[in-house]
């Protein structure tokens, strides 16, 4: 039997793309291995969005060099965002590599897939796994047409494409046929979804409509975008009983001339009173941000400002990257990179430091309520699952509860995670 080793980096876009072709695989008869050097077909899934993540995709590339050296029979390929049109500059770097394909680029998969002797793709071909998870992404919309000045993804992904909305709720359908309770639908700006199609159905409208799929219990959505969340799509939040109340709303800055110097659309007010418009919509939403420090030119006093948001907002998650130029971007064309490494390493510790203790509190008020947890997995003996907010909750309990929608009292909270007792 043939094997496949699949290695991922990045966003969930990435690991949903992994999924895709791990289930393909498997349909061909392939088995995985998590050994690289025991496999056939190698996949790397690559990630450009910093630098770091760039140079372990690079790091992990040089380190199959002298697998296809002495197993010149393996195939290696190569797909994720450091695959752009570019793709002769690619070969010349690494031309131990068999095959290229951008993200989602399923025909230049599928040629390969037929001239190895397995069954092409279909067009537009959506396979769901025999056994799919609990907790699915599902990839709704590509690309992004926003061009922040900091970022390469629509270099990389291009323009913005919405799925068919029959064509999505056909694969959620087949999922939950299949045992997935919960989906995650995905997008770099997923309220943008449906404005590239003919009818221009948005968010809110696929959100109703998978609303009514039978069996299904909980539906997400990541990554918003403050200008285009619209007051139709927080009210179906409010309305539609499987929306989680969760919302990642990427903020990346508190000062407004870094905001504007971004290209991000928006005021640090306007942030503020989207927030508190989906607060008073939604009042039990749960809130996650990304911010993005260092950005060129920040000041101290810049920096301050995004600090002030954040422990004004007080989010429940944030994820924090120091700024680092990506190639093509217009802030890495027109800026100067002037912020010092440990600049930036020290704003990036000092806001992790403040939002663990903002989380630490919010989590806190968890103590002693009980949550109801949709059960995804088992680690180290213990179940665990999230709440429709988005906590991730650990408990004990002998019964099999995998896929089941559990009531846990909390007794142990900390910024990352709650634990508890089967109530
Ligand atoms: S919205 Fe901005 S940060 Fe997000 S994917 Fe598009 S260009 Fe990148």
């Amino acid at each position: 039997m043939k094997r496949y080793h699949i290695w991922t980096i990045g966003c969930q876009m990435n690991k949903a793309d992994s999924d895709f072709v791990a289930d393909y695989l498997q349909r061909a008869g392939f088995s995985e291995t998590e050994i690289a050097g025991e496999a056939d077909l190698v996949l790397l899934n690559s990630c450009v969005v910093r630098e770091h993540a760039e140079a372990k995709v690079v790091n992990k590339l040089r380190s199959l060099k002298g697998l296809k050296r002495s197993r010149p029979d393996i195939t290696i390929a190569l797909t994720g965002c450091l695959v752009d049109s570019r793709i002769d500059d690619l070969k010349e770097r690494f031309p131990w590599v068999d095959l290229f394909f951008r993200p989602q680029q399923w025909d230049v998969f599928s040629d390969w897939a037929e001239s190895y002797g397995l069954p092409g793709l279909t067009q537009g071909e959506t396979p769901v796994p025999q056994n799919p998870p609990v907790s699915a992404y599902v990839p709704i919309i590509q690309g992004c047409d926003s061009f922040c000045s900091y970022c390469v993804v629509p270099y990389r992904r291009g323009r913005a494409r919405s799925r068919d909305l029959v064509e999505i709720r056909c694969q959620v359908e087949n999922l939950v046929q299949r045992g997935t309770k919960e989906v995650t639908l995905l997008g770099q700006i997923v309220d943008a979804y449906g404005r590239d199609l003919p009818s221009k159905p948005d968010l809110a409208d696929l959100l109703a409509d998978l609303n009514s799929i039978k069996g299904l219990l909980r539906i997400r959505f990541l990554t918003s975008h403050p200008s285009f969340m619209s007051p139709k799509l927080i009210q179906a939040i409010a309305d539609l009983d499987k929306i989680c109340e969760h919302i990642s709303l990427p903020i990346q800055a508190g000062d407004n001339d870094i905001l504007k110097a971004m290209k991000r659309g928006y005021t640090a007010e306007e942030y503020g009173t989207l927030v508190e418009h989906i607060r008073r919509t939604v009042p039990d939403v749960a809130l996650s941000t990304d911010v993005i420090v260092g950005f060129p030119g920040e000041t101290d006093e810049q920096f301050a400002r995004t600090v002030e948001v954040l422990c004004q907002i007080r989010f429940d998650k944030v994820h924090i990257a120091g700024y680092s130029p990506r190639p093509q971007t217009a802030a890495s064309r027109n800026l100067e990179d002037d912020v010092t490494p440990e600049t930036k390493e020290a704003r990036r510790a000092h806001a992790e430091a403040m939002q663990h203790e903002i989380a630490t509190e919010i989590n806190a008020a968890f103590l002693g309520s009980t949550v109801e947890v949709l059960v995804e997995d088992k680690k180290k003996g213990k179940w665990c699952g999230r709440t429709r907010g988005d906590k991730l909750v650990f408990f004990a309990s002998e019964a099999s509860l995998m896929g089941q929608l559990a009531k846990v009292r909390i007794d142990k909270a900390s910024p990352f995670a709650l634990q508890g007792t089967l109530a």
